[in-house]
């Protein structure tokens, strides 16, 4: 038995969800939503870039910039990359009703600027750890995890009077020394130019 049947096209509810007087295909409502959605994404790291920052890649980041793209009477909205299926919750008439659309996820793939960096050789920062072996070995590990977070290791030298750990950005190198309060003997060579500005690299020299 049913009770409704839909003026538009005779399905039941039954077999249909129905909207007012309606079945759900045939309701009057509106969403627009577009059919893909683009984000840089680096290859190499996985992150992806909002705006000007690169961060890690966020599924609900993406959901939400998605959001801001689609009109209608949308409660909620739901979208997975993966699938590329978006699922909205429409408002009609304080009915709610689930409707899907397809929104395939089109990642721009663009090298972050640490990647980037790392791949052409690229470092500001030298960071000479003296000591005891044990030391160097804490030390290596705390600052590699540290700033892998914030910059990259392009690569690490082992040298007869300790280790050395070549890093992407320097003054990433400053603020976590000022942050772990850290004496270090810092010197700066000019090392060359890029576009214009003079490049140098700065040594820390630390003694554990
Ligand atoms: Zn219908
Ligand atoms: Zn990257």
């Amino acid at each position: 038995m049913h009770d409704l049947v839909c003026p538009r096209c005779g399905a039941t509810n039954e077999k249909t969800q129905f909207m007012g007087p309606f079945c759900i295909d045939c309701a009057p409502f509106k969403l627009e939503c577009p059919k893909e959605f683009s984000i840089e994404l680096c290859p190499k790291c996985g992150k992806m870039r909002i705006a000007r920052d690169w961060i890690k890649f966020d599924a609900p980041i993406i959901e939400k910039l998605l959001r801001r793209k689609c009109k209608g009477n949308i409660e909620k909205m739901e979208y997975d990359p993966y699938s590329g299926k978006a699922t909205f919750f429409i408002n009609k008439d304080n009915n709610l009703m689930q409707v899907s659309r397809d929104v395939e996820f089109k990642p721009i793939k663009n090298l972050c600027p640490n990647c980037s960096r790392k791949s052409s050789g690229y470092f500001e920062a030298i960071i000479q750890l003296r000591g005891r072996p044990e030391r160097i070995a804490k030390y290596e590990k705390l600052l590699t995890t540290a700033l892998k977070e914030k910059t990259f290791i392009a690569k690490t030298e082992q040298k007869k009077e300790g280790k050395d750990l070549y890093v992407g950005d320097s003054k990433q190198v400053v603020a976590l020394f000022r942050e772990l309060g850290l004496k270090v003997v810092i010197s700066r060579t000019l090392h060359g130019l890029r576009q214009g500005k003079r490049l140098y690299r700065t040594t820390f020299l630390l003694r554990l």
